[in-house]
């Protein structure tokens, strides 16, 4: 089984690699540190609550930079490439350091990579994707974009090269989500860029309906539910929508995988691909499509937090959509939404309070199974803003739900006491 955590950046800069490396090891008891090539636009910890074991900061906002110094050439043909954050701008590298210190505890350190999203320089506009009134979202690349192709190809076999390891941890193969700087619905309406427009209109999608549509349902979410009670031609568009968004994504994960191949083949290596999905139950809502991804990786990891609504902040969505002042408007967009991605019969006001059942975790897990075949499942497993001994009953319910390894998230949100129940639960399993 593989047992894995992961890390930030500002966990090394501030408690020193050996800090984290020795915690990692010896409460925890993993020998696996994954740790981020690139940041999110993100409050650690999310969404409220303090890093307690860092002695320079409580709470750390980041920016999408990349982490990776002197990889600017990597993008030399391209008319953008990542912003680097001040620290790599000054050659540290967080990672080298991980590295350097890992084999005095027996641990390795591998590449978590986020494929799509991150702050860009340069002419991004061509690239990224854009919502249906055509706002650009310029942290976020079209997968449709034969650039993209490119760059995120540069991108992974650069980090490759530059941190050989056992595993690639691929993250952030999707379409945005509705969280990022600020909650937004709109933001998850995307892309209607040139190459998504022409792309749509050939595979016999109404791109002018579709927006339209996507325009009311964003005035009074409620219509959602008359469209897709009607069966009518509003569910036919916008099903055709999520077809043709999976399709777009499986279509880059194939020429990813198909050139991991042949790097693996001309390097001598045998690496893993491993990918970074939403949990099953709202993957096809942001373009990952279980069964076809399954075949494109090794393996993959999957984050059924339930308390934090399967990793995807429910509240927050729920809120946007049903307003902030409306109690019964969210009691019943949370009632669709359960009911819509199988959550099981719970309230709005039970979801704020305890967060999804434990089962949740084996439900998803198992689910991710089934679509994968013989390829592994690994379970994303919250280790924070949850009781310290509700994290072995989490444990188990992964365990039930078959999956092939325990991916702890994350270091610097947890407490040592976590880390020690982690360490406690492992050990006792060994025996
Ligand atoms: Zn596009």
């Amino acid at each position: 089984m593989e047992i894995a955590i992961q890390v930030h950046p500002h966990d090394v800069r501030d408690e020193g690699a050996e800090t984290v490396v020795s915690n990692v090891a010896q409460r925890a008891g993993i020998r696996t540190i994954i740790a981020e090539t690139g940041t999110l636009e993100e409050r650690h910890p999310y969404p409220k609550g303090e890093l307690e074991h860092n002695p320079i900061h409580n709470v750390v906002i980041t920016n999408a930079f990349f982490e990776v110094p002197g990889s600017n050439s990597w993008f030399a043909g391209l008319p953008f490439r990542p912003v680097l954050s001040p620290e790599a701008s000054q050659g540290q590298d967080y990672i080298e350091d991980l590295r350097a210190v890992a084999p005095k505890y027996g641990a390795e350190i591998m590449p978590w990579v986020k494929a799509l999203n991150g702050a860009f320089a340069g002419e991004v506009e061509q690239v990224c994707v854009r919502t249906f009134s055509g706002d650009l979202i310029r942290t976020w690349l079209c997968p449709n974009n034969p650039l993209t192709e490119s760059y995120v190809k540069n991108l992974v076999f650069g980090i490759l090269e530059q941190y050989p390891s056992r595993a690639i941890l691929v993250d952030r193969l999707r379409y945005p989500d509705w969280s990022g700087a600020t909650v937004s619905i709109e933001r998850m309406l995307t892309c209607f860029c040139p190459h998504c427009q022409s792309r749509m209109d050939v595979s016999g999608i109404d791109v002018d309906r579709l927006s339209e549509l996507l325009q009311a349902f964003i005035q009074d979410p409620q219509l959602l539910l008359g469209w897709m009670s009607q069966q009518g031609p509003e569910l036919e568009v916008l099903q055709a929508w999520f077809v043709f968004r999976n399709k777009s994504i499986t279509s880059l994960a194939a020429k990813l995988w198909e050139a991991m191949q042949a790097w693996r083949q001309k390097q001598g290596t045998q690496t893993e691909y491993w990918l970074n999905l939403w949990p099953p139950s709202f993957a096809p809502l942001l373009g990952q499509d279980y069964p076809s991804l399954g075949q494109l990786c090794e393996g993959a990891k999957h984050f059924p937090y339930h308390k934090l609504g399967g990793g995807a902040d429910l509240a927050a969505f729920v809120q946007a959509l049903a307003g902030q002042g409306s109690k019964v408007g969210q009691e019943w967009i949370f009632g669709k939404v359960a009911s819509l991605l199988k959550l099981g019969k719970l309230t709005y006001d039970e979801y704020r309070t305890c967060g999804l059942p434990v089962s949740f975790v084996a439900d998803q897990t198992q689910w991710g199974k089934d679509a994968f075949g013989k390829n592994k499942i690994f379970t994303g497993i919250q280790i924070w803003d949850i009781p310290e001994e509700e994290i072995e009953h989490t444990i188990r319910s992964a365990i039930e739900g078959q999956a092939d390894g325990l991916f702890f998230y994350c270091y610097g949100w947890a407490t040592l006491g976590a880390l020690d129940q982690v360490g406690q639960f492992l050990q006792n399993k060994e025996r």
